[in-house]
């Protein structure tokens, strides 16, 4: 991660906004709000990764907009640091009660401010990283079942939103069961990787691969009409045939082979979600006991 982490500062005092710049320019990029409704707004379109926010402010103050920013799920997570003149530890206990990450008293020492915002911007960093491999599967890259749900859950209500079309594939590694067997796991998670690497080349940016589990994987195709991803798959399904990954007991070409199984549907708030899986799944099963190396689609 090269990128600057990002820091917003809500001070009412225009001299503490220039100090506090001055003290954290060359770590962070630093957004500047002189009151908590202007702090508000920013930390909500700018998503800063961490908040210094002032308790002294005429309007709204630090402890209100506090509460703004935790009620609102999209700043809720961002860490707040208190910075206060007030020297009573009521207020402080009650900034840490209310989900502050920490307090810093005025005046100001600039070694004190930057190690605080380092270390707490180091936890934010941390925290975004365990995100990214809770979410990826190790092996492929790819992401996991668990992020692709969340997906399928973003992408199919914004298609019942838009009232467009939604394609799902189940695609399958065939016998790949009996590949590990004939050619050891180590060689088999290899197989994974080619095909994981196809498959997301194949679908770039039009939709979302992840490893669903084993030798399974899906492709979520928002928007993408049962032509369009009846076309995006068999390019799959060619392309891995085109790596020619010898596989002597395979009956079809001596090469490593999918089965795909695909549905697309028109989601409404109505419909239960787990039809489009369940079909694209069932779609699978009869490619799988019909030959294999083969697509079958259901349009629901
Ligand atoms: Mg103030």
């Amino acid at each position: 991660m090269t990128e600057k982490q990002s820091v917003l500062v809500i001070d009412d005092e225009k001299i503490n906004l220039k100090l506090i710049r001055e003290m954290l320019n060359d770590d962070v990029d630093i957004m500047l709000a002189q009151s908590g409704e202007q702090g508000i707004r920013k930390a909500v379109e700018y998503q800063p990764d961490l908040i210094l926010l002032d308790v002294l402010m005429p309007q709204m103050d630090g402890f209100e907009t506090m509460n703004h920013l935790r009620h609102d799920a999209r700043t809720s997570a961002i860490p707040v640091i208190f910075i206060t003149a007030l020297n009573d530890s009521s207020h402080e206990e009650k900034a840490l009660l209310m989900g502050a990450s920490d307090y810093i008293q005025k005046p100001l020492h600039t070694n004190i401010v930057q190690a605080r915002v380092r270390l707490h911007l180091q936890l934010v960093k941390q925290r975004k990283m365990l995100e990214l491999l809770a979410n990826i599967d190790p092996l492929t890259s790819l992401a996991n079942r668990r992020k692709y749900q969340d997906v399928f859950d973003r992408e199919w209500k914004d298609c019942v939103d838009k009232k467009s079309c939604m394609s799902l594939l189940v695609i399958d590694i065939d016998n790949f069961k009996q590949y590990n067997d004939c050619y050891g796991h180590a060689t088999g998670d290899k197989v994974l990787k080619q095909v994981a690497s196809v498959l997301a080349l194949q679908v770039l940016e039009k939709g979302t691969v992840a490893r669903y589990g084993g030798e399974e994987f899906v492709v979520l195709l928002p928007s993408h009409s049962q032509a369009d991803s009846m076309e995006i798959a068999s390019q799959c399904m060619q392309s891995i045939e085109a790596l020619n990954l010898a596989y002597s007991h395979n009956d079809f070409s001596g090469r490593v082979t999918v089965s795909v199984g695909g549905c697309t549907k028109s989601p409404t708030k109505n419909c239960n979600r787990d039809d489009l899986f369940k079909a694209a799944d069932d779609m699978l099963g009869v490619a799988k006991k019909s030959g294999k190396n083969k697509m079958l689609w259901k349009l629901l």
